[in-house]
């Protein structure tokens, strides 16, 4: 089995839900006592949000490729980068090592090909919605994501910034991602819902939504237990 290099922190609330999948799958694919070879590099989120809300996505970069770095030297045979938003300056972290990068999107839009979703919704920050590398990567993978609206894309960023990074989990949160996809439903015939932040499967599951989930932090950790078992 290859070591995975895990980027954390970013919140530690959805770097445990990395490290319980990846261990549970390396025990549902290899059986009994197995469990995954990894390394965690987890940061002080505060300084890193601090970074994204003030826009200096150079000093973040740098967090990005020292913590990268960091997992390389550690003898990682691969990075995974735990949240979303970060993939932004995921080409710069993977062309500073020598190790692959498992991009989320590339494992996200398999998955949403594979399931014949044609129009998702993306449920992420305001950054990974707005800014193009996300949807662009989607696109090249084959898939078109459609957006909620702006006042829906606000809610969404209060959602992980003010309560979930934070640990706070609140029902109305909850019905908030639900109505909001059902808006898009009706509005732009969203037919599956892209978690797009690596907390939003703490919120909700599957069975609370009108249609197929993809939820980026299982299906980023059930890639990188391929690579591992490669
Ligand atoms: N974990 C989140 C994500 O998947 C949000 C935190 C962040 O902006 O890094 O994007």
């Amino acid at each position: 089995m290859k070591t995975l290099g895990l980027i954390g922190g970013m919140s530690w609330e959805s770097t445990t839900t990395y490290y319980q999948w990846l261990n549970r799958l390396a025990r549902t694919r290899l059986g009994g006592q197995h469990s995954a070879k990894l390394l965690i590099w987890s940061a002080d989120f505060a300084p890193v949000a601090a970074l994204q809300a003030a826009g200096d996505w150079d000093a973040a970069t740098a967090v990005m490729i020292d913590a990268a770095k960091r997992l390389e030297g550690a003898g990682a045979d691969a990075v995974l980068i735990c949240a979303n938003t970060m993939h932004l300056m995921a080409s710069e972290v993977a062309e500073a090592i020598s190790i692959p990068v498992l991009h989320v999107t590339d494992a996200l839009a398999s998955a949403i090909r594979a399931a014949g979703s044609r129009r998702p919704l993306l449920l992420a920050t305001r950054f990974t919605m707005e800014k193009s590398f996300y949807r662009d990567r989607l696109r090249a993978g084959g898939v078109e994501a459609v957006l909620p609206e702006a006042d829906e894309r606000d809610r969404l960023h209060a959602i992980i910034f003010d309560e979930l990074v934070q640990g706070r989990f609140e029902p109305g949160s909850r019905a908030a991602l639900i109505e909001i996809t059902r808006r898009a439903i009706t509005r732009d015939g969203a037919d599956g819902v892209i978690l797009g932040c690596t907390e939003f499967g703490l919120l909700v599951s599957a069975a609370d939504m009108p249609v197929p989930v993809f939820d980026t932090t299982e299906i980023h950790a059930r890639a990188g237990m391929d690579f591992a078992l490669a």
